[in-house]
């Protein structure tokens, strides 16, 4: 594996982390023991994950560590719901573009920007049962596995929309469409319009 960036700080001065039975990879270049940033030897035995509905989660220890930032993180495609850090929801309706951002990073303290036209018309927090609302649509309609692009390529008359959610690892993944939605779109967009209380997420295709 090449060099990680730190999904944190960007720093390629990132390093795999060896875990007790991985002890034997510590001489080799690139891997920092567990103890050496600060993870006790049950560290791994006493991992557990859960996700934001209690579900519990096969366990992914962070497989990388940055030491520019001394965060660590998990580099490879596994990615929970609980896992999403930065949501961008654009709709492009009627000659405005709204952006709603969503940010997770902060798992006790989410909270969202609207953006009209590139000028932000609120900045607020949500609740946790705000953003777990949220969760459970991406969890139940899994936007990840909806196509790449819905509508025509580059040409569009009433909308276009992008959906783009960042997990904490840095990996993304970009949905969008032109006057065109998923089939599970209505039911998808439900808590942003209940949040929200705007009727701009009813596109329909
Ligand atoms: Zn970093």
């Amino acid at each position: 594996m090449g060099k990680a960036n730190c999904p944190f700080c960007n720093s390629k001065n990132t390093f795999n982390i060896a875990y007790g039975y991985l002890g034997e990879k510590k001489d080799k270049k690139n891997y920092i023991d567990q103890h050496d940033i600060g993870k006790n030897i049950s560290y791994r035995k006493g991992f557990n994950k859960y996700d934001f509905d209690g579900e519990r989660l096969i366990s992914h220890l962070p497989n990388r560590y940055c030491k520019n930032c001394n965060n660590s993180f998990q580099s490879r495609k596994v990615m929970y719901t609980i896992d999403i850090s930065i949501i961008n929801f654009i709709i492009c309706i009627n000659n405005n573009y709204y952006r709603y951002i969503f940010d997770f990073s902060d798992k006790d303290n989410p909270k969202y920007i609207l953006k009209i036209n590139w000028i932000t018309i609120k900045e607020e927090t949500l609740t946790i049962k705000e953003r777990n609302k949220i969760l459970v649509s991406f969890k139940k309609y899994k936007p990840n596995l909806w196509n790449g692009h819905y509508g025509l390529s580059y040409e569009y008359y009433k909308y276009y929309w992008i959906l783009k959610c960042t997990y904490y690892n840095g990996i993304d993944y970009v949905k969008s469409g032109n006057d065109k939605v998923p089939d599970n779109w209505k039911y998808f967009v439900k808590p942003f319009k209940e949040i929200f209380d705007e009727n701009i997420f009813d596109l329909e295709s």
